[in-house]
């Protein structure tokens, strides 16, 4: 689950980590009258959606007048942003932060996640911050330093200092780094983060470090023990079928393809959709309902599924281990009878009363084609959508 910048700032505030003063706005006059309750004569004004590359598609502006301010808020309030993160169809933008502005004299970056090769929590740093860190990356690998924490031991002096080093940073300088990296690294202990993304941290004139972008999302998996981040979730933000289904506990992905799948197990998921990209087609989502595919949740996830305009055919497969066969095909009658399905419907049983299962499909009456096997049921479907479009 991701947050916004000021979100994420009003934490590190916790943790002890310095960032500008700021004001979330949701209108033009918030905007303003948070830029004179600000004061000073340097303002930024930021577009709030959880995505990066704000800077360049017109989401960031530095300004020097309330005025400015005013009409950055303006035009900023109720666009889409567009950025290599949002996708083609970008973001509508509903809230903005504004800032006091900083003098900037280097900017680095600073980020904390937990690498998959090792298990250890690792801080990743590099001199070249600011907006084109993922060509850094591309382009000039070694200007990327990577420092592992040994979680049974934490935080030791010795990794502020080489990082700090490598940062190019010195005297006190390095020990301002110390409490900016202890601070993050509490707050992913304490608050499950998944990732914590700092771009830019900079140096300013006076030779402080100061926290100017950030960017947090937790494990999902760990939202139960953190009500307070819970609380933090902004819906408009997020896929609203994915967000749907994750209320049902079905595990739902919206993909680009035509083929929807319904398929128990997450394994079976993936083994579903890598065989109709065999045959030639296109999995329009990953779902995986789950062990209990009772009718309910199979009605849901049929829902679910044809809420995407996308879609042209459902492939049903699902393996009936505890759950039976027949039980299973009447959940499918029952939900594709509830929302008059009107498109081609594949089904694959396996397991338990399998052959009761196909005879109640066939005997449906319904447009149900009942398939042998894997190969049999990806090849049906992959056929019924060509002959759709
Ligand atoms: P992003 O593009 O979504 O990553 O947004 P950022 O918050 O990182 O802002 C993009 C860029 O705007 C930064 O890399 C800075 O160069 C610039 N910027 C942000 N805040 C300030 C500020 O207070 N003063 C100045 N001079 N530049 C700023
Ligand atoms: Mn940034």
């Amino acid at each position: 689950m991701n947050i916004h910048e000021h979100q994420a700032k009003a934490l590190l505030a916790n943790y002890k980590v310095p960032v500008p003063r700021g004001t979330v706005a949701f209108t033009v006059d918030e905007a303003t009258k948070a830029a004179h309750e600000l004061g000073g004569s340097l303002w930024v004004v930021k577009a709030q959606i959880h995505a990066g590359g704000r800077g360049k598609g017109g989401g960031v502006k530095v300004v020097k007048s309330i005025d400015a301010v005013r009409d950055e808020a303006q035009k900023m309030l109720g666009m889409t942003l567009i950025t290599h993160q949002t996708g083609p169809e970008g973001k509508e933008v509903h809230r903005l932060y504004v800032e006091e502005g900083c003098a900037i004299a280097r900017e680095l970056y600073l980020s904390l996640l937990v690498d998959r090769s090792t298990g250890w929590p690792t801080f990743i740093a590099s001199t070249q911050g600011g907006m084109d860190i993922e060509e850094v990356a591309e382009k000039t690998p070694e200007a990327i330093v990577k420092v592992a924490i040994d979680p049974a031991q934490g935080l030791m002096p010795y990794h502020t200092r080489k990082i700090g080093f490598a940062l190019g940073l010195e005297g006190t300088q390095i020990k301002a780094l110390g409490n900016v990296l202890q601070g993050i690294y509490t707050m992913m202990i304490e608050k499950d983060t998944a990732l914590l993304e700092i771009n830019p941290l900079v140096v300013t004139q006076s030779g402080e470090l100061i926290v100017l972008d950030a960017k947090v999302g937790f494990d999902p998996n760990s939202l139960f023990r953190h009500p307070d981040i819970e609380a933090l979730r902004d819906e408009s933000e997020e896929n609203a079928s994915e967000r749907e289904a994750a209320q049902h506990e079905l595990n739902y992905v919206k993909l680009d393809g035509n083929v929807g799948c319904m398929v128990n197990g997450a394994g079976l998921a993936m083994a579903t959709m890598d065989i109709i990209k065999f045959y030639g087609g296109e999995p329009a989502n990953f779902l995986d309902v789950g062990g209990g595919a009772t009718k309910e949740r199979v009605t849901k996830a049929f829902k679910i599924i044809l809420s995407d305009p996308a879609v042209k055919g459902i492939l049903v497969n699902i393996f009936g281990g505890i759950m039976r066969c027949d039980i299973i095909a009447e959940g499918v009658i029952a939900a594709a009878n509830e929302i008059k399905l009107s498109v081609p419907l594949v089904v694959r049983l396996a397991g338990t009363n399998v052959e009761l299962g196909r005879k109640l499909l066939n005997e449906s009456g319904l447009a149900i084609q009942a398939a042998e096997d894997l190969a049999d049921a990806a090849q049906k479907i992959v056929a019924a959508v060509k002959g759709a479009v």
